[in-house]
Parts: C-alpha cells; sequence; structure tokens
C-alpha cells in the first residue's frame, strides 16, 4: 500500500542557513505501536495507509515518502538560564509540512528519528518511555482543548537505546502549526543576522499570525497566545517542566513534553522535573519564566523594529502587558472552573482561598474542581462552600455546565503514564491503549475507568520525572 502524503513545505524554501537537509537513519525493524486515526483524517492521510507496512517504514523513518523533503532545524536557546549559541534539532527530522483539512499548515517530524548535525553528544534517539509520554500527554492536552503539538504516530525500532540502562528505542511522529521557537529566533538575532530575522519574521507571520502588520504586532500576539496558554496551564495543573527558550513556540502550542506532569496534589511550588534542581520552573513560577523566555524574544525582534530607543520603550511595553493579560485569562479559566460566568471583583480572592486551602490540605488538583462540580464538597471547606454558594446565587449562568466543560475527570496521572511505559517495555500495551482511550473524552464520566481518576497511593507518587532522552 502506497503511503500519499501531499507535502507543501515552505520551511525547506526558506535560506539554507535555517536547516540543514537531513535524511531520518533506518532502524532495525520498524514496528506499530499506535496511529491516531482521528488526526491523520484531520491531516487528510489514510490511517490504513498508515498502518500498512509501508507506513510503518514511513513513520519509523525507514522509509521517505514522495513529496517529503526530510532537514534537521538550527535553533539556539537559553537552557535554565544559561546561554546555549547552538542547539537545533538534535533527534527529529521535519519530514514535510501539510495543509490540514481545516487549511492550516502542519508539520510532521519524527522524533527520535537518529543523528543530525545537531547532535552535539546524543544518539539522536529516543526510548519507548518519553516516546509514549508525550503521545499521552499531548494528546490529553488537546483533548482538554489547550493548544498543543500532536502525537501522529508512535513505532518502535527494534533496536536498543542506551541510558542509564539499555531500552527499547522508538520514533514519535509528531504534529505541530510549526516547529519555530523563541530560540530560533534567537539564533539568528544572536549572530545579527538581520535578513534571516527578517526572513523568519514574515515566515511567522504568514503562517501564524496573519494579521499581524509589523514586527511589534507580532510581538504582541506571541505575548498574548503565551498568556493564555499558561493560564490554561495552570488551570489543569501541569507542569511543563523545562520551558526553557528553545522548548517555547511561537505559534502559542504546548511543545517539547519531556519531564512533564500533572499535579496530583495541588501545592504551588510543585516540581519534577528530575534536572530541575532550583525549581525554576515549579508551577507557580511558569507565568514569570513566561515574561522571561518572552522577553529574550522582544530583544531579537529589535532589529526588525526601527529606531532602536524607539524599539525598545515599544517592546518593553509590551512585555509589560503580559501580567495584565495573565491575570485576566487565568481568572477567565479559574472563574469557569468554580461555575462563574459572570465577572465580580472579588472572584480572584474567592479562587484564591480555594486554591489556598487546597495547598493546605494536599487536595487532589483535579478531583477537587470535578467534585464542586457535581456539589459534592470535601470536608473542612464548608466555609469557603458557603461563600461560593452565596457568589453563584448572584450568577446567571448554567454552572453545572460551566464546571462539567472545564475540570476533567481524567488526567494522564504520572503514576498512571509510568505504569503504561512499564508494561510496554516489558511488550504490554494495553495500558497504554486504554490510557490513551480514556483521556480522548476527559470530561466524560466514565464509570468503568474510575481507577484512573484516583490519585496515587502514598506509595504510588512519581517524585521526579526523568527527560529520559
Ligand atoms: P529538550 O530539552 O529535550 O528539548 O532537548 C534539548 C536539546 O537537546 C535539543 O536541541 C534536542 O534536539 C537535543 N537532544 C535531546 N536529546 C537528544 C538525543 N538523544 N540525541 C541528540 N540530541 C538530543
Ligand atoms: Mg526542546
Amino acid at each position: 500500500m502506497t503511503v500519499h502524503i501531499p507535502f507543501d513545505n515552505s520551511y525547506a524554501r526558506l535560506p539554507d542557513s535555517f536547516y540543514t537537509s537531513q535524511s531520518p537513519s533506518p532502524v532495525a525493524r520498524p514496528g506499530l505501536i499506535a496511529v491516531n486515526d482521528a488526526l491523520a483524517r484531520e491531516l487528510g492521510l489514510d490511517p490504513a495507509e498508515l498502518r500498512s507496512p509501508e507506513g510503518i517504514e514511513v513513520l519509523a523513518g525507514n522509509r521517505i515518502p514522495d513529496g517529503a523533503e526530510p532537514l534537521a532545524q538550527v535553533y539556539a536557546g537559553h537552557q535554565f538560564a544559561g546561554w546555549v549559541p547552538r542547539l537545533g534539532d538534535g533527534r527529529a527530522v521535519l519530514l514535510g509540512e501539510v495543509i490540514d483539512q481545516a487549511g492550516q499548515r502542519r508539520d510532521i517530524q519524527l522524533k527520535g528519528a537518529g543523528r543530525t548535525p545537531y547532535s552535539r553528544g546524543g544518539d539522536g534517539r529516543a526510548w519507548l518511555g518519553p516516546v509514549l509520554r508525550e503521545y499521552l500527554v499531548s494528546e490529553a492536552m488537546h483533548a482538554f482543548g489547550i493548544p498543543t503539538t500532536r502525537a501522529l504516530a508512535a513505532t518502535t525500532t527494534g533496536q536498543e537505546v542506551l541510558r542509564e540502562t539499555a531500552l527499547p528505542g522508538a520514533v514519535l511522529t509528531r504534529v505541530a502549526a510549526s516547529h519555530i521557537r523563541v530560540g530560533t529566533f534567537q539564533y539568528f538575532a544572536a549572530r545579527q543576522d538581520v535578513e534571516a530575522l527578517q526572513a523568519l519574521a514574515d515566515h511567522v507571520i504568514t503562517r501564524h499570525y496573519p494579521d499581524a502588520a509589523t514586527p511589534l504586532d507580532l510581538l504582541n500576539a506571541v505575548i498574548a497566545r503565551q498568556a493564555t496558554l499558561i493560564a490554561r496551564w495552570m488551570g489543569v495543573g501541569f507542569i511543563h517542566g523545562v520551558m526553557n527558550t528553545d522548548n517555547m513556540a511561537i505559534s502559542g502550542e504546548t511543545i517539547d513534553y519531556g519531564p512533564c506532569a500533572f499535579m496530583d496534589a495541588y501545592h504551588p511550588e510543585t516540581v519534577y522535573s528530575s534536572i530541575d534542581s532550583f525549581g525554576r520552573y515549579a508551577y507557580f513560577r511558569q507565568p514569570e519564566i513566561a515574561v522571561w523566555n518572552l522577553a529574550q524574544f522582544a530583544s531579537c525582534l529589535l532589529p526588525l523594529m526601527g529606531e532602536k530607543d524607539a524599539a525598545i520603550a515599544a517592546a518593553t511595553e509590551a512585555v509589560h502587558r503580559f501580567p495584565d493579560l495573565y491575570a485576566e485569562a487565568w481568572l477567565t479559566t479559574f472563574r469557569a472552573k468554580i461555575g462563574l460566568t459572570l465577572e465580580e471583583d472579588g472572584d480572584a480572592d474567592l479562587i484564591q482561598k480555594l486554591l489556598d486551602w487546597m495547598a493546605a490540605n494536599g487536595a487532589d488538583f483535579t478531583n477537587t474542581f470535578r467534585f464542586l462540580s457535581v456539589d459534592s464538597v470535601p470536608d473542612g471547606l464548608e466555609e469557603w462552600a458557603r461563600n461560593w454558594t452565596a457568589r453563584r446565587a448572584r450568577d446567571r449562568g448554567d454552572a453545572a455546565a460551566v464546571m462539567a466543560a472545564a475540570n476533567p475527570a481524567f488526567i494522564p496521572r504520572n503514576h498512571r503514564v509510568e505504569e503504561a511505559i512499564k508494561a510496554a517495555v516489558s511488550g504490554d500495551l494495553a495500558p497504554f491503549n486504554r490510557l490513551d482511550r480514556v483521556l480522548a473524552q476527559p470530561f466524560d464520566d466514565q464509570p468503568a475507568a474510575a481507577d484512573l481518576q484516583r490519585p496515587p497511593a502514598p506509595d504510588e507518587v512519581v517524585q521526579r520525572t526523568f527527560c529520559g532522552t
């Protein structure tokens, strides 16, 4: 069965300095883990073709489909605030782009597809764990309605990858509005390559922000999307874990799921990443880190913004608008979580009191909100609930419906993701498939999956999540 992917590759038409042509490196024995049928159709692809032996070869990087122009993108970035002048796709190859059924341009990328000129010391590979984690978490994020890269497929390689031990290798087929990062701008800005910066800004405006007439418009638009995105993450208890500038997508999608996780018990200082020893990317720090990253982005655009002092003033003002935009998006998100549709001055305070109670009591973030949405108030929260009831009496919305749509019953709980990975490593994909299926409808009550709603028992808590690249 021939695999047809109607590529239209705009990134490959950018100057040579933007990437290196690079084919994926073939693997020993391609095997299928999953194909995302719904996403395949959305992209105008035939899921049956992707599942065929030829399709699996394409998804594992052993066969280049017609029209693909495989390449590795170059970028730079601040990793944990430390400047790295050249990063780039070290283990990912962009096959090309397609225009989806809605007319949107989407990247199709193989992650774990072998070494590239940007691999530095790495082997260019991924093991099954991070591939399944990204698959589950990115698809759950999409099911929550939060902008994110997607998972089109996962394959095994039949090869081992050497980490702390030898682990089964895998490849993730990732779909993104684009893979352009703050770090992509930083790469050219650091080289003072204004021509490249202009070409990149033009590309990004055409692709993601067609209403932006100037680089300042672009800056404002990117800031607005990030403010909403981070507020939405906060609303589902998501901790990205590695919010480096190279992991912040210009499109406003969540990108680069590494040691990320959703909180079980609520605490604002929660950190999961084993490499984040100072808690730089803790839950509550995410909005301030976004500002830090966006300030980097703003400074990259300065050479495109005309006279220097005026440009700096405008860019500074734009970045300083983030806290208000974020506060507004956060309130919108959390008002819905407690069923409010009208705005009152005391709302932020009411929400904060609930969160403070949750932190003090180690309440499960997801379940507390979900239970409140069926009017089930945990012990000790009665006083807060009286204020909440009084506030709701002044609201006109359908609180139950608003809350049911804002508070998922199911999140990819870390211990369940780990359990699914462990089973997959020993050849059993059933837990992965079940999680994937349940998380596709996270707002639905699914009594048969009640076990997946339960927070981890003390001995099941995952303290640290490893990057595992
Ligand atoms: P991350 O923080 O996971 O987004 O990765 C940071 C950088 O390291 C990116 O440029 C990756 O492409 C690169 N990288 C991560 N893992 C590997 C690997 N196994 N081989 C080569 N490059 C890698
Ligand atoms: Mg990255």
